[in-house]
Formats: C-alpha cells, structure tokens, sequence
C-alpha cells in the first residue's frame, strides 16, 4: 500500500524542500509525492506556504517551464508561471523529493484549460446552442490533442518524474466550470445536454462514420431551448446508458460509441506519450464506473492502458465508499491498480474519525494507494489526520 501527498509547488521552500522531503518520508510515513504541474484553478489558498497565502496561479497555467520543442506544432506555447520557470520550481523540487527518496509523479488536467480555451476558442467545445465552453477543450480536436500529447511528453522527457496522473479527460460536463452563475438549477440531464460537443471536428468524425449527428444536434438544442422557457419532463432523464442510447431512433447509441472512441484514442495518445519514456500513467476514473461513459471514458480501455485507475472520495457520500470501491476492484480487475484519492478536511469529511474510517476501508479492499489531496492548502491541526491515516494504511 503506497502513501502519496498531493501538493502545489508553491507549498515548498526551495532552500528547506530536501528537508521537508526528507520529514515527508521518514516521519510522514509517505512513498510519494504528486506535484500539480498545471494549475487547476485561478486562484489557491495556501495557509501553510512559505510564499503568498493566495496565489493567483490562473487556471490551465504550467507551473513547468516548457521546452518550446514539444509545442512547435501548436502555433502557440502554454502559458506558464514565468517566476517558478525562471527558478526551475518545478525540476528542482522534483530532483529533491527522488534525492529523499520520495517517488514523484505529475498531475495534468487534460481537457479542462481555460488559460488555453479563452485565448483558443476553436480549441474548445461547441455545444448544440453554438455556444463555446471554453474552459473544455475538445477531445477530438487535433490541435488541444497535439497540445496534451506535448505537454505528457515534455514532463517525461524533461523532468525526473516516476509518472504522470492524467485528470479531467473525456468530454466534461458544465458544472466542472468554475464559477459559472445561473438563476436556473441545471438538471444532470440538462447538463449532459449542455455540454456535448458538435465542432466541426466531432461533426466530421460522425459524418466519416455515417451518423446522423445533426439529428442529435437538433434534439439536444430543441431540448434545451423548451427547457430555458419552461421546466421539462426531458429534464429530470436520469443519466443511464439504455435511455439515451435509445434517444433519436438509436443514432443516440451511435454518438455515445463515437465519443467513447475518440476519448480512448486520446487516451491512448497520451499513453504512449508517458511510456515511451517509460514512465506511469494514471487515470482519473469515478467511483461510481457506471458514470464514465457520460464524459466519454470506456473502463474497459482505460483499464487495458493505465498502470492504475484513481478515484476521487468526494464523489460519493463517506459512507458509501465501501461500496464504491467493490464496485472498482471489479472493474480494475488484476489488469491495473485501484488508487484513492482521499481529503483530509472538514470540507468534506465530518471530522478526523470519518475520514481515517475513509482510510480504513482503503485499506480492507487492498487498494493499491492512497493519494491524499492537500497539503499547503489544509489547516495544519489536519496534518495530523494524514499521519495517523499513513500509519493506519501501513500498519
Ligand atoms: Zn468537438
């Protein structure tokens, strides 16, 4: 059972990181460390760093420094924090952390990044309104697929990382969207329905294929436009396969397969990216399995091409984790390792004895480890629940 800390560059002090590393492992108790190599959002608090306690970091910024070579393709380079570039943040914590033993990986966002996505919009996707989410960038667009190929590469053969933890693939749904303001409850339906891609190349994917996607185009925008005048019966659809796989004569059924292609294809892209260097892949998965095929991901394939498949926590109530986790053990099967990421916080446990029961159960359904999400961002009295967790996980 490994023991991972996920944590920011920002948490560490580049003149003390050995030491810290050094703590991490031998008092701490942990195997790992998981540095977020692309900011997940526009700003982080973090009461326990050296530095600025809010960091405007921006969401979809590298906390890398790039090496232009691997994006020659693009006619544009990811934006980065040019400060952290500028000192080798990144590279140097990540020489530290292996010089103290620590294995390290890198966590990248895949297809959520609105730091590209506003500057880009034919990047992004387009839904059936003709609207542009532009914090999602679209799975079967070639340029955003170059652009994740480039970035998994670059991190493998640039820095000295174990491997990389690929998050937010697929085709995602609206409520990812930070900070979005709607007098309206969106429904999961009218979410899922909000959020499909129809851009020019998702359109020719399906007209190569020979599928009506202009129909389902139609269905969707008619759906939702009733929807914006008056609440629907469409509207409280649950999200199951067989009833949208049956939608539009069964050309729905088509659409779900087409999407699940093109993701597994990225998906496999991205693979090869990390194992030509010989590195790890990890893949955010759901712990309810039944759910991936709504932003795309097939857990068959996922399971054929990941080293281990990591779920989140928080996507279900505490106590249902248990049954969450028979439900990936069956899944993952003995093809690829379960991980979990848990979070040590008030935020989303009850308190300190929910969350080591979280632990506990990791540990009765032998995952294979434990990310615990947080760091410099927790209150540090919670430092003390990942420790006696760590302890619980090894003992
Ligand atoms: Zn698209």
């Amino acid at each position: 059972m490994k023991a991972v800390l996920r944590a920011f560059i920002y948490d560490f002090d580049l003149r003390t990181a050995t030491e810290q590393f050094q703590r991490l492992r031998n008092d701490w108790g942990m195997d790992g460390i998981s540095l977020v190599a692309v900011s997940p959002a526009r700003v982080v608090l973090l009461p326990n760093a050296p530095g600025d306690r809010l960091r405007w970091i921006g969401e979809g910024t590298l906390c890398f420094q790039p090496h232009p070579a691997w994006y020659a393709d693009l006619r544009f380079l990811p934006v980065f924090d040019e400060q952290a570039a500028k000192e080798e943040v990144f590279r140097r914590l990540v020489e530290a952390a292996k010089e103290a033993g620590l294995s390290v990986m890198a966590v990248v966002p895949c297809c959520q990044n609105s730091a590209i996505g506003r500057r880009y919009h034919d990047l992004t996707v387009l839904n059936a309104l003709d609207d542009r989410i532009q914090d999602f960038l679209c799975p079967a667009n070639p340029d955003a697929r170059t652009l994740m190929a480039a970035l998994v590469g670059d991190l493998c053969s640039n820095y000295a990382i174990d491997g990389v933890e690929l998050e937010s693939l697929g085709y995602l749904l609206l409520s990812r969207v930070q900070g979005l303001v709607s007098d309206i409850e969106l429904t999961p339906a009218i979410e899922f329905l909000m959020s499909r891609c129809f851009c020019a190349h998702c359109t020719r994917a399906a007209t190569e294929r020979d599928i009506e996607i202009e129909r389902v185009r139609f269905f969707a925008k008619t759906q939702l436009e009733q929807f914006f005048i008056a609440p629907t019966d469409f509207a409280n659809t649950p999200l199951e396969w067989d009833i949208w796989a049956s939608l539009v004569e069964g050309v729905g059924e088509q659409i779900l397969y087409l999407r699940m292609a093109i993701v597994s294809s990225l998906l496999a892209l991205l693979v090869e990216a990390a194992q030509k260097k010989d590195k790890k892949v990890h893949i955010e998965g759901h712990l309810l399995p039944a759910r991936l095929w709504t932003v795309g991901l097939d857990r068959q394939q996922m399971v054929l091409l990941a080293d281990a498949i990591e779920v989140d926590a928080k996507e279900v109530p505490p106590d249902r984790l248990p049954p969450s986790l028979i439900l990936n053990k069956q899944v993952v099967s003995t093809n690829a390792e379960l991980w979990v990421r848990l979070h040590p916080s008030e935020r989303f446990v009850a308190n300190r004895h929910a969350f080591l029961a979280q632990a506990k159960a990791c540990k009765d359904h032998n995952v294979s480890g434990v990310v615990f999400a947080g760091y410099g961002s927790l209150r540090r009295q919670n430092w003390s629940w990942i420790q006696e967790a760590v302890s619980l996980l090894k003992s």
